[in-house]
């Protein structure tokens, strides 16, 4: 079993994390950009963090043989300090063109404020000019209304369903999301959000077309092993082991798109690519005849 974890936050997680995600099986991570619990006050902090999920984590977590990819965003929460989430928009660009980010995210509400409606607007205009899929954060406190009024935005915009994953969807949420065309992110958590047997109902209801199942671990009491304790849940209760492979694996590969995440084949190294280079520069010394990313 392959896994790719669609949805961690490797930042706030120790070494031995990542050995112990390889021998569970997880061969791949997306690591979405997010708040990170101290409120940061100027747009350098900003810098250097995307630079860090770009650039130093990556390689961390290619010595342990798990190939990292991530997003980039401005987050919910801190689009809500004005000032420096112009400044951080305004950044996005040139950071959102690099090789490795596989989407624009995490992106959405958390209160519901016109603040965070702004900065979710401007960068799914961001996400569609670079041609990137779009991540969808959904906010704890009145779920069921901030995804509805998240999938809206999209709808108004005109964004595909196809290219976006509605994240952190629970039962108040996924037939709807699913009803919509897009894609339902769940992410699996010790206390909060889904348990493992809560997803298993999920499955049961909807099967494994445009589901996702991740982690979200992050700096709090989270389970960065919670994707495979859920693959071996799901099989305990009859999956068959091809339906669990294309949710742990094939469908992230097709939401991000094989090209953009450029994984290594069977033998090569977990990133025979450099983390300095830019999109441009990959298409055209490894990939002059493959698809436009
Ligand atoms: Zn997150």
């Amino acid at each position: 079993m392959r896994i790719l974890d669609p949805h961690i936050h490797c930042y706030s997680r120790v070494t031995d994390d990542y050995e112990a995600m390889f021998l569970a099986g997880i061969r791949a991570v997306v690591e979405p950009s997010f708040w990170l619990g101290q409120p940061r006050t100027t747009v350098g902090t900003f810098r250097d963090y995307f630079s860090s999920i770009l650039e130093f984590e990556r390689s961390r977590a290619a010595d342990f043989g798990i190939t990292h990819r991530c997003t980039i965003g401005l987050n919910p929460k801190e689009a809500n300090d004005e000032r420096l989430a112009d400044e951080v928009l305004e950044m996005l660009p040139e950071f959102a063109s690099r090789h490795g980010v596989v989407a624009i995210g995490e992106l959405g509400y958390d209160s519901i404020t016109p603040a965070e409606e702004r900065a979710y607007v401007r960068q799914i205009e961001l996400a569609m000019k670079l041609q990137l899929p779009i991540m969808v954060h959904t906010p704890h406190r009145d779920k069921h209304r901030g995804t509805i009024r998240s999938m809206d935005v999209l709808r108004e915009l005109g964004v595909p369903p196809t290219q976006v994953v509605i994240d952190h969807s629970t039962e108040e949420t996924t037939a709807e999301v699913l009803e919509r065309g897009y894609w339902a992110g769940h992410t699996v958590y010790p206390q909060t959000k889904l348990t493992a047997e809560r997803f298993v109902n999920l499955w049961l209801d909807h099967g494994v077309e445009r589901m996702l199942i991740n982690s979200s671990a992050d700096w709090g009491k989270a389970d960065p092993l919670s994707v495979p304790k859920t693959t071996a849940l799901l099989e305990r209760r009859g999956a068959h082991p091809d339906e669990i492979q294309r949710l742990v694996w094939d469908n992230p590969v097709a939401f991000f798109g094989a090209a953009r995440l450029y994984l290594p084949a069977a033998g090569e190294t977990p990133d025979p690519t450099p983390a300095s280079v830019t999109h441009s520069r990959i298409r055209d010394e490894h990939r002059a005849d493959s698809p436009r990313l």
